[in-house]
């Protein structure tokens, strides 16, 4: 038996994995010991990733190109010459005809950090348009806006490590436990280690995080903001904010502190539907502890103001200085394994490589000079709502979808099956051929998966760790970074470029990629070029920021009170209590949030191939509080139908006083209903938040009757 070191492909905490394989098969995975992020631990998901990559599994992977040339027939396998050939031809002639813009890509954060370069330099350098979004929209993009207004930068402060030094630890918007299940291990131990550690949870369901919290704030969905501003407001009252902190390091708290005064403990008591007691308790624990770190994840970015969710709680670490220290700062938690690499690189639709903006002339002619092309388009590209309503108006023609199934993960789903349906050209780039968005490809590229592919991603806390394949690739998949590369040649030639795209795109190798993108970092926030991947070969996983001649990567940012701001002081950002993009009506009373089972990822094209993953839940099921259902006469294990005004779904009720009444709860994992045909998404506004655009995905106002 041979043994590869590796990570597991499944969530933002980046646990280092050991594959256990004889020949091309995958017989068995452990966790690294070595690894920092997880020490060897691995939870339920992690420990069976070898049960969704053995040969039982080939029945659902792509294996070959398939192509068809119209939309009534069936796709037909083709070699990868023909497949690649014919996608060429056809997003030249759709560029030279409606011009660059009229052609877009969708990717992923399960992409390598090589993979996502290479296709943002294509998209953004050779094809000369910035319509390049991913699934990390979804999921990330408002923790991107919150950092970035208030502190300057996409750079995550803490690390992991503080866990163990914090003496309140804030956990808003996750269910740790379930989601990152690695990380919650060590808040356990930080609370062996310290039972004085308190740990306040917020959170408008009582989830296994919230079950272990000394204070549960069980707010209403959305009232984030009304809270924070009301702690604040309370830290002021009663003179629990660090003025020397807030002179010395940051700005614009004149205007917050005018803002916050309306925020009283009774008005924040009647949005929040929280005793005002609560929030005093939290106000005043948050502020005098010796160190507080906060961990926050969806519940805050999937708002439609998620930007002010995440600001008003970093707000809070900035007026009582806690930030910067050990045990201290805020902390997002990444939903995605490699969301962050693909920001490190700019793969997203207003972002440039190596945190530059779009919005800077300086920062764009930066990366034409480091990319080789004359510019870079300054007009910002289609994020991911706006680029499946542009593909369902015909404003965008052709897309290109990797390593994602949007047609399950994204809000307003009907919408999403219109505009697949509708766009001239579907080429969908995939390791798993049953998702629901397989369905739409006029053109699928098998492409390798975890097990198979090199290269490397970032975790969490800036942590970069090398990804390595074990076994070859299946049948004739090949790997993401490599069709984008053979496409963007052939591309090159249909679009008279040919010379250029071969000068862009010279790698032979995931480690040619990474180089090029360690350079375009130099003199960045998140500086690499003092590692390698011998350096992370011989080594381990690094932190970044990590430049030449350094020793070490930082594990702590801002520790010495300077912030990559203009005036070098962090921002206060003035944040207002807004309303969820839906509120309950006489029509549709209930409030429905959504989230994760401690089993299950994403849109399980992996976790659901294993079936020891469905002992904890089988499957979705509408958590309704008993007084919802004895008002409709309904009782566990009923079918119902939950209709929101984007749609409905057919789904079993599990009566639990886990969420209060009037609202209910829903997992998020789940496409095709076999009585809808159409997933929970289906129920999600596309509404989105007017800074990262990110959509409001944990929240729509709904009725639920009996099926
Ligand atoms: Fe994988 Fe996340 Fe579980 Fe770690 S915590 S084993 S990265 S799913």
């Amino acid at each position: 038996m041979a043994e590869t070191r590796s990570t597991c492909c499944y969530c933002g905490v980046g646990c280092g994995v050991i594959i256990e394989h004889e020949g091309d098969r995958i017989t068995g995975v452990r966790g690294d010991p070595a690894h920092p992020a997880n020490f060897g631990r691995l939870c339920t998901k992690g420990s069976t990733l070898h049960l969704s990559a053995g040969p039982e599994t080939l029945a659902v992977r792509a294996l070959r190109p398939e192509l068809r040339t119209a939309r009534e027939t069936a796709r037909q396998g083709v070699s990868w010459e023909a497949a690649l050939d014919h996608v060429a031809d056809r997003f030249a002639a759709i560029i030279r005809e409606h011009g660059p813009d009229a052609v877009a890509f969708y990717g992923a954060g399960q992409l390598l950090t090589e993979d996502y370069y290479v296709f943002n330099k294509l998209v953004k350098g050779l094809i000369g348009t910035n319509n390049l979004d991913t699934n990390s929209r979804l999921c990330m993009s408002s923790a991107v806006s919150g950092y970035k207004m208030t502190l300057g930068a996409d750079a995550p402060p803490a690390s992991y490590e503080d866990i163990a030094h914090t003496d309140c630890l804030v956990i808003a918007g996750s269910n740790t436990a379930f989601a990152h299940p690695i990380v919650f291990r060590r808040v356990e131990d930080a609370r062996t280690a310290n039972p004085a550690m308190k740990l306040i949870v917020i959170d408008p369901r009582r989830t296994d995080t919230a079950e272990a919290a000394d204070l549960h704030l069980a707010l209403l969905p959305g009232t984030d903001i009304a809270l924070y501003n009301s702690m604040l407001h309370v830290m002021l009252w009663e003179g629990l904010v660090k003025r020397d902190y807030i002179e010395a390091h940051t700005e614009g708290f004149d205007a917050i502190k005018k803002t916050v005064r309306e925020y009283t403990p009774a008005m924040a008591s009647a949005i929040c539907g929280l005793s005002k007691k609560e929030i005093e308790t939290a106000a005043e624990w948050f502020a005098s502890s010796p160190a507080t770190l906060s961990m926050y994840c969806q519940g805050l970015n999937q708002y439609a103001f998620g930007s002010h969710n995440n600001a008003a709680l970093i707000n809070l670490h900035l007026a009582t200085g806690q930030i910067g220290r050990a045990g201290a700062g805020p902390l997002s938690l990444t939903g995605q394994p490699n969301a962050m690499g693909g920001r490190e690189v700019g793969g997203l639709a207003n972002l440039l490589s190596a945190h530059r903006d779009l919005a800077n002339p300086a920062h764009r002619a930066e990366v034409a000079a480091l990319w080789g092309v004359d510019s870079v388009p300054e007009k910002p590209g289609k994020s991911a709502v706006e680029l499946f309503q542009a593909l369902k108006s015909g404003e965008v023609k052709a897309v290109w979808i990797a390593c994602t199934n949007p047609a399950q993960s994204m809000p307003d789903q009907t919408l999403v099956h219109e505009a697949l349906a509708t766009a001239e050209l579907v080429v969908v780039q995939e390791a798993f051929a049953h998702t629901e968005t397989c369905r739409h490809a006029d053109v699928l590229l098998p492409a390798t998966t975890w097990g198979e592919k090199d290269g490397t991603v970032t975790n969490s806390e800036r942590r970069i760790t090398r990804v390595r394949g074990a076994v070859a690739a299946p049948v004739e998949a090949r790997h993401d970074w490599q069709i984008a590369v053979d496409f963007a040649r052939r591309l090159g030639v249909a679009l008279g470029k040919g010379e250029l795209a071969q000068r862009m795109f010279p790698y032979a190798d995931p480690e040619s990629i990474w180089n090029e993108h360690r350079e375009s970092t130099r003199g960045r926030d998140l500086d690499i070029t003092g590692l390698s991947y011998a350096m992370l070969e011989a080594d381990g996983p690094q932190q970044w920021p990590f430049p030449e001649g350094a020793s070490s990567g930082k594990q702590r940012l801002y520790e010495d009170g300077v912030f990559p701001t203009v005036s070098g002081k962090a921002r206060f950002v003035v944040t207002e209590h807004a309303m969820t993009a839906e509120s309950p009506s006489a029509r549709y009373p209930l409030h429905l949030i959504t989230g994760r089972l401690r089993d299950q990822w994403h849109g399980m094209s992996r976790t659901g191939l294993v079936a020891r993953l469905y002992n904890h839940e089988q499957e979705p099921l509408l958590h309704m509080h008993p007084e919802d259902l004895a008002r409709r006469r309904l009782k566990g294990g009923d079918l119902v139908t939950v209709r929101a005004r984007g749609g409905r779904i057919v789904v079993k009720v599990l009566e639990s006083t886990t969420v209060r009444a009037g609202q209910c709860f829903l997992p998020m994992h789940w496409g095709g209903n076999a009585m809808s045909g159409l997933g929970s998404n289906t129920l999600m506004p596309s509404k989105f938040d007017p800074h990262s655009k990110q959509p409001e995905l944990k929240h729509a106002a709904v009725q639920v009757e009996a099926f």
